[in-house]
C-alpha cells in the first residue's frame, strides 16, 4: 500500500542511529541493479558495509512495520515498473569480502560469487568450481540454493550469519539450514551477512580446467541480451524449457520483453522491456504449458510486489489478451 507508511520518521530513524557504515539513498533506480535492466527506483536504498549496520537497518523497519528486502545482483528478481515502496538493503565493503583460511573459505553476504570461486581456484579449493560462471552474490546464491553442472552452494556450506526480521544476529550450522531445488531457509526473512564454505585440497591445475569448461558451456546455453536467467523451476523428472520449447513459447513477445530464440525458459529484454511485460509473458508461458501438458510451472524468477514480496502464482498476472 504505497504511501501507508510513516517514511520520514523511519528515514530519521535511520539518520540518527550511532552506526557507522550505513548510506542511505532515496528514489535510486533499481534497472541498474538487476541483470534484466529493468524496474523502478526504491523507496529507500540502504547500502549497509557491516553487519551492525543491517541488524539497526531491519530492527528499525521491523519497528516501524516498513517492508524490507536484501538485494545482490538482482539476478533472480523482477522489479515493478513503479518502483519498490519498501527498504531495500545492499550490503558492501566489509560485507562482500573473500578470504580462504586452509581449506575454508569466508565471505560476505554481498561477495561476488565470481570473485569466491577464483579465490578457491588460486588457492586450489574444489567444491565450487562449476558455479563461478552464475550471477549472484554469496547470500543471494544460499537464499537461492543456486547451482549448476551437478553442484550447489548448499553442498559446501558450513555455516552462515544471518540478521533475523526484527535485527537479532544469528549463526546457523549447516545442519540448520534446510534446502532443496533452487530454495533454503536462508531466503525467508533473513540476511545471509556472512558464511564459510568448506572446501576440498585439489589440483589447481585440473579444477581450473574445469571451470573453464563449464563456463564455455554455459556461454553457448544462454542467451546474450540481459535476462534473469531460468523464469520457471524445472518439474520433477523434466525440463521447464523442454515443456516451453514444445507449447510453442520461443519468440513470445510483451511489453518489450522477449522470450529466448536460444532458451524457452529465459525472457531477455532486449532494450526497452517493462516488468509489466514480463510478467505477462511468465504468465502466458505457464498457461501455455498448463494448458497443453497439464503441468503448473512454479516461478524460480522472484516477481516483486510494490512491497518487494513474491508473487507465488506465474498466471496472477495474465492480461485478458495474450501476447503473441
Ligand atoms: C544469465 C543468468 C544465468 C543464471 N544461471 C543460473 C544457474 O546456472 N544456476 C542458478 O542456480 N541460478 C542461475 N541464475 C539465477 C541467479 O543467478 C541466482 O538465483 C543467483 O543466486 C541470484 O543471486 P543474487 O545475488 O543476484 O540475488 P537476487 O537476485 O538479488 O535475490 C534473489 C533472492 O535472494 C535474496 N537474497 C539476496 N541476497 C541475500 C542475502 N544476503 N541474504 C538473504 N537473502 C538474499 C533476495 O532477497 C531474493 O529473494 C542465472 C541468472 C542469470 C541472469
Amino acid at each position: 500500500m504505497p504511501g501507508f507508511f510513516d517514511w520520514s520518521s523511519f528515514r530519521a530513524q535511520l539518520s540518527d542511529l550511532p552506526i557507522d557504515g550505513l548510506s542511505v539513498s532515496e528514489s535510486e533506480p533499481l534497472a541498474a541493479h538487476t541483470t534484466l535492466r529493468i524496474g523502478g527506483p526504491a523507496r529507500l536504498l540502504v547500502r549497509c558495509a557491516s553487519r551492525e549496520a543491517v541488524a539497526a537497518t531491519v530492527r528499525v523497519a521491523a519497528e516501524a512495520r516498513i517492508p524490507w528486502l536484501v538485494l545482490g545482483l538482482g539476478a533472480n528478481v523482477l522489479v515493478p515498473d513503479a518502483g519498490l515502496d519498501a527498504a531495500v538493503l545492499m550490503l558492501v565493503d566489509e560485507l562482500a569480502a573473500v578470504s580462504v583460511h586452509g581449506t575454508r573459505l569466508r565471505a560476505g553476504g554481498g561477495a561476488q560469487l565470481a570473485r569466491v570461486v577464483r579465490a578457491a581456484l588460486d588457492a586450489g579449493l574444489a567444491g565450487i568450481e562449476c558455479l563461478g560462471g552464475i550471477p549472484s552474490t554469496i547470500g543471494g546464491a544460499l537464499a537461492m540454493n543456486a547451482g549448476a553442472y551437478g553442484q550447489e552452494i548448499m553442498d559446501v556450506v558450513d555455516w552462515a550469519e544471518v540478521v533475523e526480521d526484527g535485527g537479532g544476529v544469528r549463526r546457523l550450522e549447516r545442519r540448520e539450514i534446510e534446502g532443496g531445488y533452487r530454495w533454503s531457509v536462508l531466503g525467508v526473512g533473513r540476511v545471509v551477512t556472512s558464511a564459510e564454505l568448506a572446501l576440498k585440497a585439489d589440483d589447481p591445475a585440473a579444477l581450473k580446467a574445469r571451470a573453464r569448461q563449464t563456463r564455455e558451456q554455459r556461454r553457448g546455453a544462454l542467451p546474450p541480451e540481459p535476462s534473469a536467467g531460468s523464469v520457471f523451476r524445472n518439474p520433477a523428472g523434466d525440463f521447464a524449457g523442454r515443456l516451453l520449447e514444445l507449447a510453442g513459447c520461443k519468440g513470445l513477445r510483451c511489453g518489450g520483453a522477449e522470450v529466448s530464440e536460444r532458451h524457452a525458459n529465459v525472457i531477455v529484454n532486449p532494450g526497452g522491456a517493462t516488468a509489466a511485460g514480463v510478467r505477462e509473458l511468465a504468465a502466458a508461458m505457464a498457461v501455455r504449458v498448463r494448458e497443453r501438458f497439464g503441468v503448473r510451472l512454479e516461478l524460480e524468477l522472484k516477481i516483486l510486489d510494490r512491497n518487494g514480496k513474491a508473487v507465488a502464482d506465474p498466471e496472477a498476472a495474465l492480461a485478458r489478451k495474450p501476447p503473441v
